[in-house]
């Protein structure tokens, strides 16, 4: 992974060197907000095309180099989030133990040391028992591996939920419900990217995955 900065890189999504994301297929955040349940949930972009190319490649092939980009998008998104509302903490998911072994680093947590986030404390999220690969998984499959999954020390104040990719919303909205059953506010999350609305529908393919 560390040759992406030492040598001429070809270009994730349209091969051209140098550079690991050229400047043509660097997505221009583009905020869109979606509702999961009861949370606004802020996205820099769709989870396709270009974008797709470039956050599969950053969380399924080690490219770190892409990393910058990623960070700069959800700084987007969360910065849009803070303009409409006031938050006292931020939370992401915990760590899949399988997925993490696998990749050898949390996507999500690299992306959360944000400028965005810097000024907020952090919500420690427990998974309380063992979850099994969300990749692949279909949004009631993944309703069901996450129900009640998650667990959060009693405490109060209003939680931004923070994630790399929105594919279905269930790891969101268990995020959600564990806060709230430990009294804390949740009405917002902010992602780098989401599925559009017509595209929920069950995995044709690999996706993307966990957390
Ligand atoms: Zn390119």
């Amino acid at each position: 992974m560390i040759l992406d900065f030492l040598l001429p890189a070809p270009c994730v999504v349209c091969g051209r060197l140098p550079k690991p994301l050229c400047e043509d297929c660097e997505t221009r955040a583009q905020i869109s907000i979606s509702t999961i349940g009861s949370i606004k949930v802020f996205s820099a972009g769709l989870l396709e095309g270009d974008l797709e190319q470039v956050v599969r490649s950053y969380k399924d092939k080690h490219r770190m180099a892409l990393e910058k980009s990623l960070r700069e998008l959800l700084r987007v998104s969360i910065e849009a989030a803070r303009q409409l509302d006031h938050f006292d903490a931020f939370a992401l998911p915990p760590r899949n133990p399988s997925n993490y072994r696998q990749r050898g680093f949390s996507p999500v947590e690299r992306l959360a040391k944000n400028p965005a986030l810097s000024s907020l404390k952090r919500v420690r999220i427990s998974a309380s028992r063992r979850l099994v690969d969300q990749r692949g998984l279909g949004f009631q499959q993944r309703k069901a591996n996450l129900n009640f999954a998650f667990s959060a020390q009693p405490g109060s104040g209003n939680i931004l939920l923070v994630d790399d990719v929105m594919t279905t919303g269930a790891t969101l909205q268990e995020l959600a419900r564990c806060l709230r059953s430990a009294g804390y506010g949740v009405s917002t999350g902010c992602v780098v990217a989401n599925r559009s609305a017509s595209d929920l529908r069950p995995a044709k393919g690999p996706e993307f995955g966990g957390f």
